[in-house]
């Protein structure tokens, strides 16, 4: 039973010492209750209050990971059904799944191509999180020998033949895979193979009922680490039942389904996307896709990247003098904010284009060009004090530098400020930049 702010209030020290990030102990209390932090930001609670804020501080969706010799994914204790609320933190897997019965060869070739699979999104590596292996037909144990050959990254084993899948399983020594299939027909086969190989074990139910019946008893049974499967007959349903889920977990502390939730999508002609991009954004921790392809899986990556930056804290690049083309001393200077979308937005146009330039990144605290304005972050002064502290001038034999159009309306203040530099005035989006660069800084 998840105790009151007030109650918790009760089993703390009450000195309102602040050192939790907290003004009061009371606030802290309130927060922890919410689930939006945790107790080990005190660090005077008594050893006997510790015990009993246990069940309180656990995290009400269970944190799970899968491990292989290529890394480790992790799903779970997420503490928000908003990301604006606080942040999300373990973003979904995404995984590609292959058939037992597409043989080992073929296998091989598509694992081979997706974990080869590699971009790059405004400086941060995106790639597949790992594989699932169905077993529907065919040796299964080849068929995971034939992915692992590939891959070493985390795998998903999903059937319902238990001895099947003992072959499978017995194939990765020393991981700690996921076993994809249990329901009310097999869980208890299931739950004895998880123990066995210390895999984590997916569960679906016919009703929420059932399936909160069947993780308290696998529970029992000795096995903690559970995924939920979200199995419904369309996206809609999936949608709703997703919602429940995370809102049982949260709202209701329901520790029978508080796990994360795994999603499989199907359907051609793009449906598989619709339905990741949903998983992804409602509530997945894993979601495996039915083939690869760059162009399924990119935005998909960005997507999830997006949905789990912490929204107070955004994405940047360090503030500086970049390089672009090697430039020479004659080359324009180009003033940006330190916002990595804006930087890489601006980056990518120049140096996609070969024209040389030097680009001053301003520390504007992660801000887009017209936000960090907006809030006194990217005005004349600042734009002024880090020509100066970045010495710009002695890189360059042409005094004048390019502000971004969107804040056109510095170019006065900026004159006073360096008057001894010439203020133009560049394109509100970066697009325009190379063209700009080709027909107004000759
Ligand atoms: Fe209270 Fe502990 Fe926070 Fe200090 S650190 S204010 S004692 S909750």
């Amino acid at each position: 039973m998840a105790l009151s702010g007030i109650q918790i209030y009760k089993l703390l020290p009450q000195t309102n010492c602040k050192e939790c990030g907290f003004p009061t102990c009371l606030a802290f209390a309130m927060k922890l209750a919410a689930k939006q932090a945790e107790l080990a930001a005190c660090p005077y609670v008594t050893e006997e209050s510790r015990k009993q804020l246990a069940e309180s501080a656990a995290p009400p969706i269970r944190l799970i990971t899968l491990k292989a010799a290529g890394g480790e994914i992790k799903a779970g204790n997420e503490t928000v059904l908003f990301r604006h609320e606080k942040t999300f933190f373990n973003k979904a897997g995404l995984f590609v799944k292959v058939k037992a019965s597409d043989g080992a060869e073929a296998i091989k070739a598509e694992v081979a191509k997706a974990n080869a699979y590699k971009v790059n999104y405004v400086g941060i590596e995106l790639c597949v999180d790992g594989f699932a292996v169905e077993a529907d037909g065919g040796d299964f144990s080849a068929a995971v020998k034939a992915v692992r050959s590939a891959t070493k990254r985390p795998l998903i084993l999903v059937g319902k033949d238990t001895a099947v899948l003992d072959a499978g399983l017995a194939a990765l020594p020393g991981e700690n895979p996921m076993l994809c299939g249990a329901d009310a027909s097999n869980w208890e086969a299931m739950a004895d193979l998880a123990k066995k190989y210390s895999a984590s074990l997916t569960v679906s139910g016919a009703s929420l009922d059932e399936l909160a019946d069947l993780t308290a008893k696998i529970q029992a049974k000795g096995v903690e680490d559970m995924a939920l499967e979200v199995k419904g007959d369309n996206l809609s349903q999936n949608l709703s039942l997703a919602t429940q889920l995370r809102r049982l977990a949260l709202k209701s502390n329901f520790r029978p389904l508080g796990y994360p939730l795994v999603t499989f999508t199907e359907g051609g002609n793009g449906r598989d996307a619709v339905a990741a991009a949903q998983a992804i954004s409602k509530y997945a921790g894993f979601v495996v896709l039915p083939r690869f392809a760059a162009e399924l899986f990119y935005p998909l990556l960005v997507l999830r990247q997006n949905i789990y930056t912490d929204p107070q804290k955004p994405i940047q690049v360090q503030p500086g003098i970049y390089e672009i083309n090697n430039p020479k001393p004659e080359s324009p200077v180009l003033v940006t904010t330190n916002f990595s979308i804006t930087y890489f937005s601006i980056a990518n146009e120049v140096e996609g284009s070969g024209l040389p330039a030097w680009l001053v990144v301003c520390d504007a605290e992660g801000m887009s060009v017209l936000t960090a304005w907006a809030a006194g972050k990217f005005d004349s002064e600042r734009i002024a004090k880090t020509i100066k502290t970045m010495d710009v001038a002695s890189k360059v034999s042409r005094k004048r530098i390019v502000i971004p159009g969107h804040v056109a309306v510095l170019s006065g203040e900026l004159e006073a400020e360096l008057p001894d530099w010439e203020i133009r005035v560049g394109p509100r989006e970066a697009v325009d930049v190379p063209a700009f660069m080709k027909q107004a800084l000759i």
